[in-house]
């Protein structure tokens, strides 16, 4: 999978969250990782318990003590709370999403640890019709999409520490070896959702079919987990050059695909009827929402190659599978976020 080795300190932040404990393993024997979490792994992560750290960003304190033991050359920072809830307090998302990283940007420049990878989101952008761009307006509509943003804009403000900000678009699928994929709890994203759902011969609920759109649902990016841990890899290797400048770079498929469109490919890979049932629009939800991957490209030199949607659906298959034969659950959000 990664043919040139990282012989770098790397500290994980978030790293029992999905794209963490995903990233952890995908570098293992390349680089010495070491991973920090406010909560335990599970299971399945197969994490190295000696390399992994209970602390929460919030208690700087203890994040000076664990980051001056570990004095990584790089901080991957997904630590943050992910789940797009309008009914969560604003208040939850600035402490785990602002005040988290201003603490750990502050404790990099007290023990002069010089760069960071920052995992953005695609929801700090404005509604678009088009491909965005990294230029584009920036407007997040949601809590979590604002909180990202302010995140972002602490990272950008300090000139000592060289940055990444990578603005991820819809991650999904799953890594073998050990089998990891996503695990929410509950499950609001669609191709979770509905590969539980059509495994267990269950309809899928789709939010609108009145869009402005080929087939009236909403369009959206997909991007295989493992194209993300490419993209890491990638902008690791390009913070190591001398020259370097900071980055913010959008990190999706480029391409567009539907809602009917990844039912449709259920069913084509499953073999199986699978009912759709259509429900009224999600609130908050844009129509369309797919990036340009262009600086991307020219930039970090990456472009997806695991993100056709069939291996995107096969991959996620295997992993609920796996959750299903360990009788592991996944609370489904059927209602509206
Ligand atoms: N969606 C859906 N049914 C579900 C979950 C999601 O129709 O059970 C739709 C959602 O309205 C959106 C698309 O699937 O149009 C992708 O949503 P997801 O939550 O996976 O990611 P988002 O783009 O919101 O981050």
């Amino acid at each position: 999978m990664s043919q040139k080795k990282i012989n770098k300190r790397i500290l994980i932040t978030g790293a029992s969250g999905y794209i963490g404990s995903c990233l952890n393993n995908f570098f293992n024997k390349d680089s010495l990782i070491y991973c920090l979490d406010k909560k335990h792994p599970n299971t399945w992560t197969k994490i190295n318990k000696k390399k992994f750290y209970i602390c929460d960003l919030l208690n700087k304190k203890k994040l000076t003590k664990v980051i001056k033991n570990i004095m990584p050359d790089v901080v991957i920072h997904f630590a943050a709370t992910s789940t797009v809830n309008e009914k969560i307090p604003y208040s939850k998302y600035y402490q785990n999403n602002v005040v988290a990283t201003k603490n750990l940007i502050e404790v990099m420049n007290e023990l002069k640890i010089k760069k960071i990878i920052y995992s953005s989101t695609a929801a700090v952008y404005d509604r678009k019709v088009r491909r965005i761009i990294e230029k584009d307006k920036l407007n997040p509509i949601s809590k979590y999409g604002k909180s990202k943003l302010k995140a972002e804009e602490i990272i950008k403000r300090n000139k000592k520490i060289k940055h990444i900000i990578l603005r991820f678009f819809n991650v999904s699928s799953s890594i073998p070896k050990p089998l990891i994929g996503e695990y929410h709890n509950p499950e609001t994203h669609l191709i979770p959702i509905a590969v539980s759902n059509a495994i267990q011969n269950r309809a899928i609920n789709l939010f609108g079919n009145d869009y402005e759109t080929k087939d009236g649902t909403c369009i959206r990016d997909y991007i295989h987990i493992k194209d993300i841990c490419l993209a890491i890899k990638k902008s690791i290797m390009y913070l190591e050059k001398k020259t370097l400048k900071s980055l913010i770079l959008n990190i999706g498929n480029g391409k567009g695909i539907s809602n009917k469109e990844i039912v449709f490919s259920l069913k084509k890979i499953l073999k199986k009827t699978i009912n759709i049932r259509f429900l009224k629009r999600r609130k908050g939800d844009q129509a369309f929402l797919v990036c340009d991957i262009k600086k991307a490209k020219k930039f970090i030199k990456w472009i997806p190659v695991n993100s056709t949607t069939s291996k995107i659906l096969k991959d996620e298959i295997n992993w609920t599978k796996f959750l299903e034969k360990r009788f592991i659950k996944r609370k489904i959000m059927h209602v509206q976020k």
